[in-house]
Order: C-alpha cells, then structure tokens, then sequence
C-alpha cells in the first residue's frame, strides 16, 4: 500500500508496507489542526511525518493523538510526536497505566524488541461513547474492550458518509493481553450497529462500501465466535 487520501481530509500516511514493517496502519484527520490516530511502532516516525508532508500538510499543525490501545505497533510513535509538535495524547483509561508506567510486557514492546519508555496521557478516556470536537468536526470515540481493555474505536461523519476507524477487529485475542471475547463480540455488534460507510482497520486497509464493512466485521465474528482464547 502507498499513502493514500481515503476522503477529504483523510489520509492513509502509515502501515507495515508504507513507514516500517511492524507499524499498525496510520491514520490522519485534517480537521484544521491535525489529528492523528495511532502512531506505529516508532522506528517508521519520520517516514509517518514526511507522508504527512507529502499531502501538503504542516506537521507542527498536529494537535492531538489518539491511541486506539496500549500496543507498541500502535503507540511506539507517541512520544516523538508529543516532544516535536506538543501534541496532547488521548487514550481509554482502562490503557491508558500500562502505556504511563512504560509496561513493555502489556504494551508488548518486549515481542517487538524495541524500547518502550513511560509516555504522560493527557486525556484519559473513560465513558462508553465520548465526543471530541477539533475545529467544527466532531470525532466520537467508542470503548470497544476485547482486543484489550481499553481498546477504542473513532468514528466520524464528514461529506455524508460515516468513516470508522476499527484498528484492531481482527485481535488478536490473548489472556495475557486481558483480552475478552465476550466484551469483543459486544464491541463488534455495536460497530455493525453504526453503519459505517468506510472502515479503516488496524493493519488490513480500508474497506467500502458499507456492504464490505459490515462482511469485514463478521467474518471475523463468525471465525472467533465459538474459538477459546489463546494462552
Ligand atoms: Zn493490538
Ligand atoms: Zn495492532
């Protein structure tokens, strides 16, 4: 995959083909100010920031960061933003101590082999459904638990049409993790229950129309249903 803008003021700018092999797929919103979701591993930074470069965009301009989860190929990058450009860092409660005292275990950096220091949450998520308001757009973050606890998914409405950032749907789904399949199954039913007419997921690419979001989805609830979780 190449950087790619999937709506206006919607870009693709990072993933495991584009900024460095164990990035999540990156994702940037320009709403005014920029806001970036997720951040991938680290090592692929500045290859994130010159594709934000590339669609003509000010990368001093990036006010906030929010991490769907406390994994490393998620938040690796998050410190270099908030040093840079001040950036503020929001996340889910339920992750947000794992990532402040720097846990390599639960954020797996340890897996990765790659350093992973205690990064300051500035805006802690914790209700079921959360609005967010940068410029005039209003960008609504869900607590969808499963993957981990405080895993979270980002929609907006921009343009008529209904953009989803899933991140992790696909898992996967380990105890040590704290990973819930039941809490996952529940998280997937309130994402069909939206509608969306683009996904962008974690590390699959993007998917439309909504027929191919709602198949997306439940493949993999249908694949995971009835499968115990990994040790
Ligand atoms: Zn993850
Ligand atoms: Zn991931």
């Amino acid at each position: 995959m190449k950087p790619e803008k999937i709506e206006d003021g919607i870009y693709l700018i990072g993933g495991s083909d584009i900024s460095d092999s164990r990035d999540c797929m990156v994702y940037l919103l320009d709403l005014g100010e920029l806001v970036m979701i997720d951040t991938g591993t680290g090592p692929g930074l500045s290859k994130i920031i010159s594709n934000v470069r590339y669609f003509g965009l000010d990368p001093a301009k990036i006010s906030s960061v929010i991490l769907t989860h406390c994994h490393i190929d998620h938040v690796g990058g998050a410190h270099e933003l908030k040093k840079r450009y001040g950036a503020r860092i929001i996340m889910h409660d339920l992750d947000a101590d794992v990532v402040e005292r720097g846990d390599t275990k639960m954020t797996a950096a340890y897996w990765y082999g790659v350093p992973f220091s205690p990064l300051k949450i500035d805006v802690r998520l914790s209700e079921k459904e959360e609005r967010l308001v940068f410029g005039e757009q209003a960008v609504v973050c869900l607590h969808t638990p499963g993957h981990t606890p405080g895993s979270i998914s980002v929609y907006l409405d921009k343009s008529g049409k209904r953009i989803l950032f899933g991140q992790d749907i696909h898992g996967p789904f380990m105890s040590e993790f704290g990973s819930n399949i039941d809490h996952w199954q529940g998280s997937m039913e309130n994402l069909l229950g939206l509608n969306a007419d683009v996904l962008c997921e974690g590390h699959f690419g993007i998917y439309r129309p909504n027929k191919k979001v709602t198949d997306y989805i439940e493949r993999y609830l249908k694949e995971y249903g009835d499968r115990p979780l990994c040790q």
